[in-house]
């Protein structure tokens, strides 16, 4: 199947509204210092959740980025009316590609989420790869995209650029160039792409998500455990089985029961704070593009 030509780049920041890279990069291609457009498709920006932009936080009632789940966009919640209002206004255009820019406060550097392993997001990721090698490539691809909760998904095309670590409500600036840096690369692909352009592109390793690690509670809903120390700011370094990733307070560790290497990231996302999420599980993929 050819790839798809897409004439518009939906970019949208301020989805969570305490994550400022976004937010500011925008500001920056309105100020003309950054340049988005390309000669085959512009880029329009829009902020998902005003609201919570002006309150500096990262929901109002609900999460937004969970509140896309097709079955459920009738409720009261101020995330899902407006849920309901960017499937009406954005899900219907074609040959758009939706690109949703996060923070977290997990020192996950710079990471494209890939929501599908379709050859087009695939050979992104070899792309991006071959510019930014330090960049990640996680794939969360084990829903169908219909299913995906994710406001990147409502339309035919999309994904997200999470980049970290950044406390929420603060702006760093080196995340804010990770942010840059990474844009650059995903628009310079969908350009190619548009125009046949083909590059020598190679197979690469990416992630590939499988669970989250949550966090063991008391009676009282209080953790009993915190990530193990020496995990904490080590977002994608190999973790063999038996090795420890939660540290009691009763002075014992708890360690990966799994059978094969895992890849810890989103650890100790303030935002997963709530959920009592310690941190997310990856295996390592070979992704064939050559
Ligand atoms: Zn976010």
């Amino acid at each position: 199947m050819a790839p798809p030509s897409i004439n518009q780049v939906l970019l949208v920041a301020g989805t969570h509204g305490n994550e400022l890279s976004g937010l500011y990069l925008q500001k920056l291609i309105r100020d003309g210092v950054y340049q988005a457009d390309r000669s085959t498709f512009q880029v329009k920006s829009t902020v998902a959740n005003p609201l919570a932009v002006k309150k500096n936080t990262r929901f109002v009632d609900i999460d937004l980025n969970r509140a896309f789940s097709a079955a459920d966009l009738t409720s009261d919640a101020n995330e899902k009316r407006l849920a309901a209002e960017f499937v009406k206004q954005h899900a219907g255009n074609e040959n758009q590609l939706i690109i949703d820019l996060h923070n977290t406060t997990s020192n996950m550097g710079a990471t494209l989420i890939l929501l599908s392993s379709d050859p087009y997001y695939t050979k992104m990721g070899a792309y991006i790869k071959q510019r930014m090698p330090e960049a990640n490539i996680l794939f969360e691809d084990r829903k169908s995209w219909q299913d995906q909760p994710y406001l990147c998904t409502t339309g035919q095309h999309g994904l997200m650029l999470e980049v970290g670590a950044q406390a929420h409500g603060s702006l760093k600036y080196e995340t804010l160039e990770l942010m840059k840096n990474l844009l650059t690369a995903v628009l310079d692909y969908i350009e190619n792409t548009n125009l046949n352009h083909t590059v020598k592109l190679s197979d690469y390793e990416a992630y590939g998500y499988i669970e989250e690690v949550m966090f063991p509670l008391d009676i009282d809903g209080m953790r009993l455990a915190t990530v193990h120390p020496t995990l904490c700011g080590r977002d994608f370094v190999a973790v063999e089985p038996g090795e420890p990733i939660l540290a009691t307070f009763l002075g014992y560790d708890m360690h990966w029961q799994g059978e094969e290497t895992v890849y810890p990231h989103f650890i100790n996302e303030s935002a997963y704070c709530q959920s009592n999420i310690a941190m997310a599980m990856a295996e390592k993929r070979i992704v064939r593009v050559s």
